[in-house]
């Protein structure tokens, strides 16, 4: 049997925080909503950093460059120090409602309308100017050319994956086909490498769960109990589905509360999945390596085809996060 490799994944964004709803009284956040002090800690990025530290893992960081066009290059530079430190991968994250600051009178324009935030359904014109900006600036940011891209919200289509291409980027892991998946049936894709026009894409790990909705969920944090992930990545090893790809945000382990004055309350579950995950990982290196990206990227991965089997996971597992994530904070446990 081969070893499965698994990559941990970050998306790393500011926060628009209320300002497209209500900008004259709101304003988006910077570093503060990665870090997410609570009582002098940090529950956010800073967790994450030191939990990988402590199982000596290196994780695949994808930053968001857009937002430069708020706060500017040094905010997310800033980030992207406190993460290179240690050696992990920084790869291209782009939101595209970020571009929307670029209009002097944002405030007028996004009353008019919502900014748009997906990468699909867009002229070739539009995408060549969004991600040759989005690249531009993250050249800017951490003086390096990015290989490998996310987008926004895990939505794209072939014409993106088309421009993306012509912009020199060939790795991608912007699928992930959970719920009512792409309206391109040839985008539903849940786990493997694929080739999608000229890129190689490795989709974030989906499984299919019988609670409470039936269907496909991402390998995610808040999504999967501490049961659930030893089950998939176990379920992984028997049936040799491999590369795993789990996606994991900062604010998944504090919850916001406020716009003006930002509350950040630690949540005590998800601080636990990812401690779990971690110490799983790092105990079970004969089945699984743990690895970043650009190293699996390195020598251009064979493609698996669709035919892959589904990862799934059992009742019980989905009982117990059902629990923490819906039954317990009702009663103030978290
Ligand atoms: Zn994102």
């Amino acid at each position: 049997m081969e070893k499965i490799k698994v990559m941990i994944s970050f998306d790393i964004e500011f926060n628009i925080n209320g300002a497209f709803s209500n900008p004259d009284n709101y304003a988006p956040l910077g570093a503060a909503s990665l870090v997410r002090a609570h009582a002098g800690q940090d529950h956010g990025l800073g967790f994450a950093l030191a939990c990988l530290k402590r199982y000596q893992l290196r994780g695949t960081f994808f930053l968001e460059t857009l937002c430069s066009h708020w706060f500017g290059i040094a905010e997310m530079k800033k980030i992207a120090q406190s993460i290179a430190v240690d050696q992990h991968d920084l790869q291209l994250h782009l939101h595209p409602c970020w571009t929307a600051f670029k209009n002097p009178d944002w405030k007028t324009a996004v009353r008019k309308k919502n900014p748009d935030d997906s990468i699909a359904n867009r002229s070739a014109e539009e995408l060549r100017a969004i991600i040759g900006d989005a690249k531009k600036l993250f050249v800017e940011i951490t003086d390096k050319n990015p290989k490998i891209f996310r987008t926004g919200n895990l939505e794209i289509d072939r014409q993106a994956f088309r421009i993306f291409y012509e912009q020199g980027l060939k790795y991608s892991s912007s699928l992930g086909a959970a719920g009512t998946g792409y309206a391109d049936e040839t985008l539903n894709l849940h786990n493997g490498v694929h080739e999608i026009e000229g890129i190689t894409e490795i989709p974030v790990s989906c499984y299919l769960s019988k609670i409470p909705n039936k269907g496909w969920r991402l390998f995610t944090i808040p999504g999967s109990s501490t049961k659930e992930i030893e089950h998939l990545l176990n379920f992984a090893y028997q049936h040799q589905i491999s590369p795993i790809v789990i996606l994991v945000h900062a604010s998944d382990f504090s919850p916001q509360s406020g716009h003006s004055q930002p509350q950040f309350k630690p949540n005590h579950f998800n601080q636990d999945r990812f401690e779990f995950l971690c110490a799983f990982l790092a105990k079970n290196t004969q089945r699984f390596s743990t690895l970043t990206f650009e190293e699996f990227c390195k020598e251009t991965p064979a493609t698996t085809g669709a035919a892959m089997p589904a990862l799934s996971a059992p009742i019980s597992g989905a009982l117990l996060r059902i629990l923490q994530n819906n039954v317990l904070p009702k009663i103030g446990v978290n």
